[in-house]
């Protein structure tokens, strides 16, 4: 399975507009970060995890030529606003599979209306099939299965994905012992890591280095990164040797 890194960055991803901090003048191609997603295939299978306001140079960047399926992790805007790029795959493949919580299908369908219309719809608006994705319950992607982890990201719910070795998770800021059960022996885990100062709604950096260690994966990528957290190259001189910060179209092999 190869997992490429589409975009690495919070929110507003780096560099922030019209910011004159040092990170985001950074010349090093490695600290621009465009809002968090990841895009994970094997033999012809094809996922998108996440569809940000970042997808289309995303989908152009990394010549992602098919999609068979978006998970979305949650509803905020840096993890859904590019959902009406998914045309160009639409025109070519047709209705697109889209898998979320009951709570997150509910919240797109009000973003994007148009695209749910059942009299006169707009013709060529994008075209989705919705999947519910239930905690507890793994959901078939291709010729895999795929576990949802429940991670809350303060007072709200979001799924990480795991998938045979390999987890998935962004937004995190606590997760339960029953959750962090479905996470053991992993040979790599991507989770947030968003700065050195505390957050309410994610990890900091000590909080996703501890979580590691909790759970020994044997290499971890750090994603979902402010531009707080410092330069790519510092920062990663810093980190134990299994954890690495990961980068805008890194792409490796499980
Ligand atoms: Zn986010």
């Amino acid at each position: 399975m190869k997992v490429y890194f589409l975009g690495t960055g919070t929110s507003q991803g780096i560099p922030i507009i019209g910011s004159d901090h040092e990170v985001c003048k950074s010349t090093d191609f490695k600290d621009k970060r465009l809002r968090v997603s990841a895009w994970i295939s094997w033999e012809d299978h094809s996922y998108v995890i996440d569809c940000g306001p970042d997808f289309r140079q995303q989908m152009l960047v990394s010549n992602c030529r098919k999609i068979d399926g978006i998970l979305f992790t949650h509803e905020h805007a840096d993890h859904t606003a590019g959902l009406d790029d998914i045309r160009p795959f639409n025109y070519k493949q047709g209705e697109i599979p889209i898998y979320a919580h009951k709570r997150v299908l509910a919240n797109i369908e009000k973003r994007f209306d148009y695209i749910f219309e059942t009299v006169n719809k707009y013709p060529g608006s994008p075209s989705v099939k919705t999947i519910e994705i239930c905690n507890d319950i793994p959901f078939s992607i291709g010729n895999k299965m795929a576990v949802p982890i429940t991670v809350m990201h303060g007072s709200l719910q979001v799924f990480g994905f795991r998938i045979d070795d390999f987890a998935y998770l962004t937004d995190v800021k606590t997760i339960e012992e029953a959750e962090i059960e479905k996470l053991k022996n992993l040979k790599v885990l991507v989770v947030n890591a968003l700065r050195e100062e505390p957050h309410n709604t994610h990890f900091n950096l000590q909080e996703a280095l501890d979580f590691i260690a909790l759970l020994k994966p044997e290499k971890a990528y750090l994603t979902h990164i402010s531009h707080m957290l410092g330069f790519h190259e510092e920062v990663q001189k810093r980190m134990p040797e299994n954890v690495f910060l990961a980068y805008d179209n890194l792409e490796i092999t499980i």
